[in-house]
């Protein structure tokens, strides 16, 4: 026997069963080549019958007239079929007997040359109609004449019987994640799926002949209920969400579906109940509830469910003829606090101030947080205005005890505002404006205390906010201007340098001086604006100087606080840059509060400033509280001395005496000392003596125009020093 032509048969054949294209099989023509060369082979014909006879793939093999010459073991487990049923049968015999099977090209089966792919559609002995593909390959002899076809059979799509679809049913409610519940006609349980016992706690042992009311959890009422009920006894699927309550007692939220199970008849054999447990979504949907409603840090209702709880509490005022008041509570120093113990003390704090707070007060009042150290307050059902001013006591005296956060014994106090409906606002907004005036007027004035609004308040808030409103206009309109302000040398008399001060030129009001404006634009934060148009304007005016070729002094600009941040060098970069003017020309003038603050970060600041070529002069002097070991940590070149410490010298042995300390301070320091706002000549003859170095004040020029400043440079005016 052809040993290796029967070996590579066999491989043929696996591989032509493993065989997956949609392409003509090569695996099964090379097999029916290989056959031929079998077949040829007279003495080894027999063999090659046995090898297709055993094959597990469905081969069957036709005359060139279609009738079946072969049925092997494949085609017999395929069909139902026996060989001695089906040889000598046409292939006809195998094709469903409907309308549609229509033998797809079975006109072409006479005609193929080689090989082809048929879609078929074939009927089994049980009368079971299935598609297939036919792989038939053309045998020819020596002559190339026909000589049979080899077909190779492959079901498609095969269909489910009726216990293989019962069990696929069964292992998909038994491996569903969501739970299954199945009642009979008498809505008892008749089956569970895994995911029920998962999700409610009961096994399958205790819950089969119960009725649903196992998961009853008591929170629906008989209307709902009724629905339920009504759905499991076959009204029609419904949907919804129950809460459902586990074996342990726990209620959770369930989305359901219910539908009925009828028989042929149309009678309710059954229902099921799919369900799945959406706890984790309702507690995801509440967290977005908290964050939407609450502030995070203190778990206080934030603005947005603030101003709908006061709409409320005001509609209960004025429905029952009650006052209501509303609270503006501001903590002072807090920013200090923040930079001196760092921002998770002072969140901390934030904390456990809202918890004293919420202590103090009703249950029914509210409270919520609504800015970085602001709170606010609805006090309801108050019966005298005067109330609110116990109410606030009560809350001022919740912060007496110091707080203490990791091992910090944090001091706090607090400006309390106050508006009363009906008398002072009729609506939630003036309510909330009103108290915030009284608040903002109290905390300007750095005092821990209550206030109550009053009409002539809030004419002093509506000035500052058009003050506001006109500075902004100012800033476009160009109604802003410099005065320079010369500094003078207390030994030569010389001027060496100028401050730029702004003014405002108001076209009704005429001169506004800085001191009315500046702090407006601090607390709206117009100040960086402003800032930026002094810095401008100060560059312009320096440049035009240095193309008129005038050699004139450096210029001192005020940089407010807030200017102060990581972006300052940058800016000042660019400002020089786009002027073409150098860093000497400029000296930054900052003043003494700015280093309470985190020192640190402006340190850092500060170096890169003098990096760049800057100097640095540090206003007002002697009004903060640096100490010397600080101040020696600070890149700075000048002090200048205030002029509150300068207005009472010599009379004053007091300020004689600050004086004193301060320059011997500065000197100590090495830095040059300019003394402010020296209006007589005793006051300059005591601090040169001192030892100041410069002069800045009346007695000399106070601040003028750029041309009268250049003028006074030019012509080389002199402070007389004898
Ligand atoms: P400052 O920086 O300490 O400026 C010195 C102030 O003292 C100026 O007031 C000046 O006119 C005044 N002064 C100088 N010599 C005398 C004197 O002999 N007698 C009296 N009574 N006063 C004198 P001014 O221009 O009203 O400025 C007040 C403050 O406004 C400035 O104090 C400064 O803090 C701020 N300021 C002025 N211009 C600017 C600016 O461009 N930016 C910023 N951020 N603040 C500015
Ligand atoms: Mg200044
Ligand atoms: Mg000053």
């Amino acid at each position: 026997m052809n040993e290796s032509l029967l070996d590579s048969c066999r491989d043929l054949c696996q591989q032509a069963h493993a065989w997956q294209g949609s392409e003509p099989n090569q695996h099964l023509q090379a097999l029916a080549q290989t056959l031929q060369a079998l077949a040829f082979e007279n003495a080894r014909q027999v063999d090659a019958a046995r090898v297709l006879a055993q094959l597990q793939e469905p081969i069957i093999t036709l005359d060139t007239a279609g009738y079946i010459t072969s049925w092997n073991q494949g085609a017999e487990r395929l069909y139902g079929f026996s060989a001695e049923e089906t040889l000598g049968q046409h292939i006809l015999f195998l094709y469903a007997n409907d309308e549609d099977s229509q033998i797809s090209g079975i006109e072409e089966f006479f005609q193929i040359d080689d090989s082809a792919l048929l879609k078929v559609k074939h009927h089994k002995k049980t009368g079971e109609v299935f598609w297939a593909d036919l792989s038939l390959t053309v045998l020819r002899d020596n002559e190339n004449d026909v000589q049979c076809f080899v077909g190779h059979l492959a079901e498609l799509g095969k269909s489910l019987s009726t216990a293989e679809k019962l069990s696929l049913h069964a292992s998909i409610i038994a491996n569903s994640d969501q739970g299954i519940l199945i009642t009979n006609g008498q809505e008892r349980i008749v089956s569970v799926n895994a995911a029920f016992t998962r999700i409610t706690g009961y096994s399958m042992q205790e819950a089969i002949g119960q009725t649903t009311d196992l998961l009853r959890s008591g929170v629906h009422d008989a209307d709902f209920r009724a629905q339920v009920s009504a759905a499991l006894q076959g009204t029609g699927p419904w949907q919804g969400e129950i809460i459902g309550k586990r074996k342990n007692g726990e209620l959770f939220p369930q989305s359901v579906s219910i539908s009925a199970v009828r028989d042929d008849a149309g009678q309710i054999t059954h229902a099921f109940s799919i369900f799945s447990d959406i706890s984790v979504l309702r507690a995801s949907e509440e967290r977005m509830q908290q964050l939407v409603n609450y502030d995070s840090l203190t778990g206080l209702p934030n603005r947005t469910l603030f101003n709908q709880l006061l709409g409320q509490a005001l509609a209960t005022a004025r429905r029952n003829n009650d006052c209501c008041v509303v609270l503006a509570l501001e903590l002072n120093r807090f920013s200090t606090i923040k930079e001196t113990f760092g921002n998770e003390v002072a969140d901390e704090l934030l904390r456990q101030v809202g918890h004293r707070w919420r202590t103090v007060l009703r249950d029914e009042d509210v409270l919520a947080r609504v800015g970085d150290a602001e709170f606010v307050a609805v006090l309801t059902s108050i019966q005298k205005r005067e109330h609110s001013g116990i109410v606030s006591q009560k809350m001022l005296a919740a912060l007496d005890q110091p707080f203490d956060i990791e091992s910090n014994q944090v001091h706090a106090a607090a400006s309390i505002g106050i508006s009363v409906f009906p008398e002072d606002g009729q609506d939630a907004l003036s309510l909330l404006r009103f108290s915030d005036v009284a608040v903002k007027r109290l905390h300007s004035e750095g005092t821990s205390g209550y206030l109550f609004y009053s009409p002539e308040m809030n004419q002093r808030a509506k000035e500052q906010w058009q003050l506001e409103a006109e500075l902004r206009h100012a800033l476009v309109a160009n109604e802003l201007l410099l005065h320079y302000q010369p500094k003078v040398s207390l030994r030569s008399g010389r001027i060496v340098g100028a401050e730029a001060l702004i003014r405002w030129r108001h076209p009704q009001r005429g001169m506004i001086s800085p001191g009315k404006f500046i702090p407006v634009a601090e607390e709206t934060g117009l100040i960086l604006d402003i800032g930026n148009w002094v810095l401008e304007e100060a560059c312009r005016q320096i440049k035009s100087w240095m193309v008129a070729g005038i050699e004139m002094p450096p210029i001192a600009v005020n940089l407010s606080a807030r200017q102060f941040d990581q972006h300052l060098p940058v800016r000042l970069q660019s400002v020089l840059e786009r002027h073409g003017v150098p860093p000497e020309r400029l000296k930054l003038e900052i003043t003494e509060s700015l280093l309470v603050r985190g020192a640190d970060a402006v340190i850092l600041i500060m170096n890169e400033l003098v990096g760049m070529g800057f100097s640095l002069a540090m206003d007002d002097f002697g009004t903060g509280y640096s100490s010397l070991a600080n101040l020696k940590r600070f890149p700075i070149t000048t002090l200048k001395i205030d002029r509150a410490f300068v207005i009472g010298v010599p009379g004053d042995q007091n300020d004689c005496a600050i004086a004193r300390a301060i320059v011997t301070m500065g000197l100590q320091l090495r830095q040059e000392i300019v003394a402010e706002g020296i209006e007589t000549v005793e006051q300059m003859d005591f601090l040169r003596n001192l030892g100041c170095d410069q002069l800045q004040g009346f007695l000399f020029s106070p601040g003028v125009l750029s041309e009268m400043f250049e003028r006074m440079v030019r012509e080389d005016h002199r402070l007389k020093l004898d």
